[in-house]
């Protein structure tokens, strides 16, 4: 659904950020012009203000994180309160965030200069799995430090299967499922934080596919397809894996697999009517 739009314009706030010891002594103007993304349609039809998004305390809000601190980059600056106002809001889906310093220590003349940013909120599908000593327990604490956080928050969590070992190399049953989560995490720096818990687990990565005290796959990320050395999404073998489509059905089964457009309950549904073995006991 298309996004509505709150939109600040020219917020002056006076600060201290800069790279120069000059400009942290003396301070200079900054203007913010932000876009927050949201919906504005139940509090148009309702006038509630509590249904919507107030723009006089977005703007207090931000005046006081950037007189609040000082940072050499505006990068910085831009970065943190970007985050901010996507923890303390919770209507605001995305923001565009603007920091401009026209009054820069810059030899030239020039009219301005500015860092501008996009930040929002994701939705990630995570497979979980493990087959090797305390399995619910591995699972359980991995599902409490991904609701634990900061920057991830677990929406949706899948009933656990007892599965077969699958592709041959591992032993003993599995416990799956797939959960539903809200981030504000770049994919990247997602998989750094579920191999982080993977770690903790005493996850030991010797035979591809082999068994494990845990296992954390990022399977879907948005509508995003990405292909790189670390990370392939969606995940490589989805569709052939009836432990992660069945849990994934369960929450989730009307969203698209972003390459085929299917939905995870027909390439499920296709995965059942052409597999031999079914590997969920
Ligand atoms: P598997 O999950 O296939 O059994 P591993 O858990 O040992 O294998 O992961 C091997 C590598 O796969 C990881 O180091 C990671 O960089 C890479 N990888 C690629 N795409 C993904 C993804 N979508 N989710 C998790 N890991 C991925
Ligand atoms: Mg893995």
């Amino acid at each position: 659904m298309e996004f509505d739009k709150i939109r600040i314009e020219n917020l002056e706030i006076y600060a201290y950020h800069g790279v120069f010891p000059d400009e942290n002594e003396k301070g200079q103007k900054f203007f913010l012009n932000a876009i927050l993304y949201t919906h504005t349609r139940k509090a148009g039809k309702s006038d509630d203000l509590t249904l919507s998004t107030n723009y006089g305390e977005v703007c207090e809000f931000m005046n006081t994180y950037v007189t609040g601190r000082v940072c050499k980059l505006l990068e910085t600056v831009a970065e943190g309160l970007a985050e901010a106002v996507l923890l303390k809001f919770p209507h605001v889906a995305k923001l565009l965030l603007e920091i401009r310093k026209p009054d820069a220590p810059i030899a030239i003349p020039f009219e301005s200069v500015s860092v501008q940013i996009e930040r929002g909120w994701h939705t990630a599908y995570i497979a979980f799995g493990s087959n090797m000593g305390n399995r619910d327990k591995y699972i359980e604490e991995a599902i409490r430090k991904i609701k634990e956080h900061a920057l991830c928050n677990a929406t949706q969590v899948s009933s656990i299967l007892r599965t077969e070992p699958y592709g041959g190399q591992a032993e003993g049953e599995f416990l799956n499922g797939v959960l539903e989560m809200k981030t504000l995490l770049p994919p990247e720096e997602l998989l750094e934080v579920l191999n982080q818990i993977e770690a903790e687990a005493g996850r030991e990565r010797t035979v591809h596919w082999g068994s494990r005290t845990l296992d954390l796959d990022i399977l879907l990320y948005d509508e995003e397809v990405i292909s790189t050395p670390k990370l392939t999404i969606p995940h490589i073998d989805m569709e052939n894996r009836d432990f992660v489509l069945e849990p994934l059905c369960e929450i989730a089964p009307f969203i698209r697999h972003p390459i085929t457009h299917k939905t995870i309950k027909q390439i499920l549904d296709e995965l059942k009517a052409t597999q031999e073995t079914y590997a969920i006991k």
